[in-house]
């Protein structure tokens, strides 16, 4: 797909991606969840150049965690964006491509080991823990509890 439109809940911020096909991924991190109220389903266009900030730039609020910048719209509260400036690594809300939503292809799930045991998505995907190491779908709840409060 290309030129694929997407907008915040009250539409002062629209954002275009100029390339995409329909991979959506989850993350389970704590950060994620505390700010979209669970886990957050993303699209990664990836590089700045991929993205076109339609309307409303000057809308969004940045807010930096750590070495990557989390961005949302100031009006309404929708989370916007995840980027890594040194990257140059956009990854966006999935939600509000509607486009890309409507065929989405659910494939991966990111910071499994931190995510709660109160809820769990349907469906087998690739799962990776917080060091990026795969999660055997086998191998239920994941084992290293102990280590939850690692850095
Ligand atoms: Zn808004
Ligand atoms: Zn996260």
């Amino acid at each position: 797909m290309n030129d694929i439109h997407g907008h915040c809940v009250c539409g002062a911020v629209e954002i275009i991606i100029r390339e995409y096909g329909n991979f959506v991924y989850t993350c389970h991190c704590d950060n994620c969840r505390r700010m979209n109220s669970g886990p957050v389903l993303s699209v990664d266009p990836g590089p700045k150049e991929n993205v076109v900030f339609a309307r409303g730039e000057e809308k969004i609020t940045i807010y930096r965690d750590e070495d990557v910048e989390r961005g949302f719209c100031s009006l309404c509260g929708s989370t916007l964006f995840w980027h890594d400036p040194a990257a140059n690594h956009y990854c966006m809300n999935a939600e509000l491509f509607d486009e890309i939503i409507q065929n989405a292809s659910f494939e991966l799930e990111l910071f499994f080991d931190m995510k709660p045991s109160y809820y769990a998505f349907a469906g087998e995907r690739k799962r990776l823990d917080r060091n990026f190491t795969e999660i055997g779908v086998s191998a239920a709840p994941p084992a290293n509890t102990e280590g939850r409060d690692a850095p």
